[in-house]
């Protein structure tokens, strides 16, 4: 037995053959040593426990099947992708990638220990939201703010601190659902305040709300059709008439802006998102919105308004099981410096990158890749193309964001099974398949991916044909 060991090379030597030499410049260094590490004792564990002699393969075919197992099975489902959807902020891929200097902040308190919860001059205990809070203060105007896991978490501790028991008035126009899985009243039955849906489906009038109030009325509440819109003939009661009646009835009005925008946006060609400052302004007593869409920033959920309900939500006890942790505070308030005025925010936060880039840089760019693709062994055509992109992550679904493509057709195989290939490869790459064509829009592809984006397409081919069949790679098995 001890002849089968010492026929496994080690793992410098295996790191030095070809196929793994590859998966270093493709992946990172770490990842592929650790890799090879696992294999071999995995490798190691089955001669030990074979009741049969096990041949160990030669250095060569070892190589080979280390590297197509890091590359398949021991790469975890999670891993950086490279967005050619066209949808700036895809829930599916993790919405909006941070500023450097956001995540040079999660660095920063992930390292070591850092004052959370302390003040730092007296050394007494302290809010963890504090500078948060006064960041959003002064970027928006509110009064107090908060902040807490996500828009869905705001929505739920908002309506249990404020109004537990008893009703909230919304028109039947904004029971929103997002993404599947967060339904307006299904947050509000769980947060414990009964809905009271107003009006119909296209047309709610400020009377309507008035006629509902009566003595269990704890808020009334506005929610932005952040994912759909309903043309024709519509009418909704607008926030000025809400904030008059809901002051005359001493009542809240709470207003979900959802994907509510910090600055006006509509220099990247998107209009009519109701902005943050605004709401506050005409006197919203609550505003609610995600950290994640439009601010650019990591996942949370911002509560601004009036201090005595902020505090009031803020002392809820489900506000302990939905606070955020150091990182996120970290990247959160990076990101609203950064926010702090309009140039700074362009060049640094990637989102806003993005959506500032010139058609005219994202064409140059998709004819330039178009050959360059078109040349891979497993293209049969590559095409640059006008095309449509879209904030997305329940923003603004009906407005189209210019943008270029390059539009693929595969050599062989189906169109699906390219879009496939694509995703499993190293970069992954997430495309958009439309009329039989596999599309690379570059809205969201930072320049400095596309390099990597060619390579990804040129190595289909090498997966395909390139390796010896291996049967089942798993060296428990085998
Ligand atoms: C996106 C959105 C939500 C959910 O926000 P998450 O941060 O994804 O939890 C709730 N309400 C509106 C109006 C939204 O647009």
């Amino acid at each position: 037995m001890s002849n089968v060991f010492r026929n496994i090379p080690s793992v410098n030597e295996l790191l030095d053959s070809p196929p793994l030499r590859q998966l270093v410049d493709r992946a990172n260094r770490s990842t592929v040593i650790a890799g090879v590490r696992r294999f071999l004792d995995n490798l190691r564990t089955e001669i030990q426990t074979a009741t049969a002699d096990i041949k160990v393969p030669t250095p060569g075919e070892l190589a080979e099947r280390i590297a197509h197992w890091i590359a398949t099975e021991a790469t975890p489902n999670l891993r950086p992708t490279i967005n050619a959807t066209g949808i700036l902020l895809h829930t599916g891929l993790g919405r909006a990638p941070l500023a450097e200097s956001a995540i040079q902040a999660i660095g920063d308190v992930a390292r070591g220990y850092s004052s959370l919860e302390i003040d730092v001059p007296t050394g007494e205990r302290s809010q963890r939201v504090r500078d948060v809070a006064e960041a959003l203060a002064h970027l928006t105007g509110a009064e107090a703010a908060t902040v807490v896991n996500n828009n869905a978490a705001a929505t739920m501790l908002t309506l249990a601190a404020l109004a537990g028991g008893r009703e909230v008035i919304v028109s039947r126009g904004q029971l929103v659902e997002i993404g599947g899985s967060y339904r307006l009243p299904e947050v509000m039955e769980v947060s414990g305040a009964k809905l009271r849906e107003v009006g119909t489906t296209n047309k709610t009038r400020i009377d309507d709300y008035r006629a509902a109030i009566g003595p269990n009325t704890a808020a009334l509440m506005r929610v932005h059709s952040s994912n759909f819109a309903i043309v024709g003939f519509t009418e909704q009661a607008s926030l000025a008439e809400l904030v008059a009646l809901s002051a005359r009835h001493q009542l809240p009005l709470i207003d979900d802006i959802g994907s509510g925008a910090l600055e006006d946006l509509a220099a990247y060609g998107i209009v009519g998102e109701p902005l943050v400052a605004d709401s506050i302004r005409a006197g919203a007593d609550v505003v609610l919105f995600s950290g994640d869409k439009l601010l650019g920033g990591p996942q949370c959920g911002i509560i601004l308004g009036r201090k005595p309900l902020v505090q009031k939500i803020m002392q809820h006890p489900l506000s302990r099981a939905l606070r955020v942790d150091k990182l996120t505070l970290a990247a959160l308030l990076e990101t609203l410096r950064l926010h702090q005025d309009r140039q700074t925010a362009e060049r640094s936060l990637p989102l806003l990158s993005l959506l500032s880039t010139s058609v005219a840089n994202l064409q140059q760019r998709a004819q330039r890749l178009a050959p360059q693709l078109s040349a891979c062994a497993a293209i049969k055509s590559a095409e640059p193309v006008e095309s449509q992109a879209y904030l997305g992550g329940g923003s603004v679904p009906s407005q189209g964001i210019a943008s270029w493509a390059i539009a693929l057709e595969p050599d062989r195989g189906s169109v699906d099974e390219l879009a496939a290939s694509l995703r499993s490869g190293t970069p992954a790459v997430f495309g958009r398949i439309s009329k039989d064509r596999l599309l690379l829009d570059l809205r969201a592809v930072f320049p400095r991916d596309d390099m990597r984006l060619v390579e990804a397409v040129q190595q289909i081919q090498d997966r395909t044909s390139g390796e010896p069949e291996l049967g089942d790679s798993d060296p428990n098995v085998s």
